[in-house]
């Protein structure tokens, strides 16, 4: 298939030298984010704003979904001074909000779900007025898992359905009604936690699939959503399909909070840790 231009609204510059002294401080702290991992196009706004994504429990991921950079590598064990550094880098860079994720583990028991929940706790202790907001797998629907994570007591829980149901084929081993069902029970076991969302856009969907999406992440009581442009990290992977105008994410947003959903970020380079601190902030409370 012919690969397509990007437009003008998607030139935005990486300048490495601009936070060089933040990669220094990863990589003292032997931590990975998925800012790097998966060559993020914000990195530089980011991590010059001192805001980043940490991806803990490796950088190995079990499933192989077409569309992403995570290393295709041999999952490790989890590292048990991993909550700590994360801690720690959270006080150095004295950040206010902290996204951590992960690759998927279904290698592992509980899909990693104590690793986050150890990570939220040394961020507790280290630094207690850090909202933490925490970017979960689907850990195979394991109710089990999902309860850990929730006792730990996130401020926000994301996982992301990432694209419309027709196209899951390119989500290896998800399943969309089992990630939706992860942001129901969430919410079901713990109604005051503000859940989150994200779609790629331009991987094929079509609107009317949007709107529909919008409705099941409203009935699954989701607060927040990401609206973002798909950009494929190389030629090997899923390519565009399309290249959606600002115009048009700015009217999915009106249609998404149509909906029912909180607050929405929508734009060609919104990601769902993408300026995380903002949501929120728009008088519905986190
Ligand atoms: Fe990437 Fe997540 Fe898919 Fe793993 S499960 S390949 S980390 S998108
Ligand atoms: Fe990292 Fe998220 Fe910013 Fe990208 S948008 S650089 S993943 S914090």
């Amino acid at each position: 298939m012919e690969v397509l231009r990007k437009p003008e609204w998607l030139q935005k510059k990486v300048n490495p030298a601009a936070h060089a002294e933040m990669e220094g401080l990863l990589k003292e702290l032997n931590l990975n984010t998925v800012c790097q991992q998966a060559r993020c196009p914000n990195i530089t706004e980011c991590f010059r704003q001192r805001q980043a994504t940490f991806l803990i429990l490796g950088r190995a991921c079990t499933r192989l979904c077409s569309f992403c950079s995570v290393a295709k590598e041999v999952p490790l064990p989890p590292e048990q001074g991993e909550p700590i550094a994360v801690a720690e880098a959270v006080c150095r860079l004295k950040l206010s909000h902290v996204v951590i994720t992960s690759p998927t583990r279904d290698d592992l028991p509980d899909g990693g779900a104590g690793q986050y929940a150890s990570t939220v706790a040394a961020i507790r202790t280290a630094s207690p007025d850090t909202k933490v907001e925490l970017l979960i797998p689907d850990f195979q629907g394991d109710q089990e898992a999902l309860k850990t994570v929730l006792a730990s007591a996130p401020d926000i829980l994301g996982h992301n359905l990432e694209t419309v149901p027709r196209l899951y084929a390119i989500r290896s081993g998800a399943d969309y009604q089992r990630s939706l069902r992860l942001l129901a029970d969430a919410h079901r076991l713990e109604p005051a936690l503000k859940t989150k969302s994200g779609l790629m856009l331009g991987l094929g969907e079509e609107e009317d699939e949007l709107l529909a999406v919008f409705k099941d992440l409203v009935e699954a009581g989701c607060s927040y959503l990401s609206l973002g442009q798909y950009l494929a990290p190389s030629r090997q992977h899923y390519p565009v399909q399309q290249f959606v105008e600002p115009e048009r994410f700015e009217r999915l947003k009106e249609q998404a909070l149509a909906a029912g959903l909180l607050h929405v970020e929508s734009a060609p380079y919104v990601r769902s840790s993408y300026m995380a601190e903002r949501y929120g902030e728009t008088g519905e409370g986190t």
